[in-house]
């Protein structure tokens, strides 16, 4: 399956905004944008960030939500099709169908320290989705759907840790968690208000009709 292999900091420095790809890193002084708020190869660039046109400004809001849900462009380009097939606002649409992918949702649950951490624990196989394995990273979640570990996923030095870490777990409100049981739920679709990290859907619209 085709993802990123490139340093994921450096996508932060080309949106020149925290997309919150390393997880618990991003909160500290170690992360690169703070260090260094630069697009990787330039050595001069405020002046440059301000120049870049209403196209330019539509392909980084686009940029910045398929690198933050670590989506390739023909994926992306997919759920844009989808977003617009579906009653509603489009861009809007398309923000809740990336959210409710199975990957962001295990990130949003607390059982995993970012999106990529979250994918790569799908792909191995460490998650029942409604009782049945589940290793599909952009399945997409609906409301009733339970979300749970794999019994010898249990047994695992990172699931021993991860219960005493999510004990002050804060979760969504479309999500459900029980602390105890490690196990989540959909309670609803997500809103737009639910997403983490803001996003101009419009420009990712305008982008694409073009
Ligand atoms: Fe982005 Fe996090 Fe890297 Fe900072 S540490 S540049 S927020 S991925």
């Amino acid at each position: 399956m085709a993802r990123y292999t490139e340093a994921v900091c450096r996508l932060c420095r080309r949106v020149g905004e925290k997309l919150m790809l390393k997880g618990d890193r991003c909160y500290t002084s170690k992360c690169a944008l703070e260090r260094r708020n630069t697009p990787p190869g330039y050595r001069i660039t405020a002046r440059r960030r301000t120049k870049k046109s209403d196209r330019g400004l539509q392909l980084q809001e686009k940029q910045k939500a398929r690198y933050t849900y670590g989506v390739l462009e023909r994926q992306f380009r997919k759920f844009f099709a989808e977003a617009e097939r579906l009653p509603g606002v489009t861009g809007e649409n398309l923000l809740v169908l990336l959210e409710r992918r199975l990957d962001n949702v295990v990130y949003r649950l607390g059982f995993a320290s970012s999106r990529a951490q979250a994918r790569q624990l799908v792909r191995h196989g460490h998650f029942l989705l409604n009782g049945r394995k589940t290793n599909i990273p952009s399945c997409l979640v609906k409301p009733g759907d339970v979300i749970s570990w794999r019994e010898g996923s249990t047994r695992t030095e990172y699931y021993k840790i991860l219960v005493k870490e999510i004990e002050d777990r804060i979760v969504p409100s479309w999500l459900l968690l029980d602390k105890e049981k490690t196990v989540g739920r959909v309670q609803s679709l997500p809103v737009a208000a639910d997403i983490e990290v803001k996003f101009d859907e419009k420009a990712i619209v305008e982008y694409y009709s073009r």
